[in-house]
């Protein structure tokens, strides 16, 4: 039988699947796989602060998609800009419901709920406080996680869709571009920080985990 605490010292390669055996790592160091040059895992103490502080960016970012205008339509010299929930109100009002759904879910729920999740786990985090509420929050996100790729995809319908008003003149207002520095931001976070690394960062902040 393998004990909890030795198999916590044995890590996978990702890659080829060959066992390696932890090391402590000193300060900036890496450790890659033998067999095929993977990186494993890394001792690098501020991934904790540039962690947050691409997820602050990633709130501004998204704030000013939900403050700002997201498309200025322009029928016959007639313009409009439309916010993201005058947006939601013209896709209701066309009865395109399950892109209304999806547009909610995508768009709004799920970034809102990754991005202060990770907001509020790396806060605690940092000041090493809220054990219970961090394990939590890192349940919780392993489960939204595996839906925020989908955004990209909605995007790409939402753009379709849009043309869709072909009668209409549409330029991109800078809510827009804020989604997508969004989107790049959180791609750039979950390539930052793994799962893996975050509940690891846990063990060694607070310790065993509460079951
Ligand atoms: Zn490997």
């Amino acid at each position: 039988m393998i004990t909890e605490e030795e198999l916590d010292n044995l890590i996978i390669c990702k890659k080829c699947h060959t066992l390696h055996k932890r090391v402590p790592l000193s300060e900036n160091k890496k450790a890659f796989c033998s067999k095929c040059d993977i990186l494993l895992y890394q001792n690098s103490t501020n991934t904790l602060d540039r962690t947050l502080a691409l997820v602050i960016a990633a709130a501004i970012s998204l704030f000013i998609t939900f403050k700002f205008t997201i498309i200025t339509i322009n029928i016959q010299g007639l313009e409009q800009s439309l916010t993201l929930y005058a947006l939601f109100m013209v896709i209701l009002e066309q009865q395109q419901y399950i892109v209304g759904m999806m547009f909610i879910f995508l768009i709004v729920i799920f970034p809102i709920t990754i991005i202060s999740s990770m907001l509020i786990l790396l806060t605690l985090m940092k000041f090493k406080k809220g054990k219970y509420l961090t394990q939590r929050l890192l349940i919780l996100l392993a489960h939204v996680r595996p839906w925020s790729m989908v955004d990209i995809f909605f995007i790409s319908l939402l753009v379709a869709m849009v043309k869709l008003f072909d009668y209409a003149y549409i330029e991109l207002g800078v809510s827009f571009i804020a989604l997508i520095f969004t989107l790049i931001l959180d791609i750039i976070i979950t390539k930052n920080i793994s799962f893996y690394e975050l509940w690891d960062l846990h063990r060694k902040i607070y310790g065993k985990i509460d079951e």
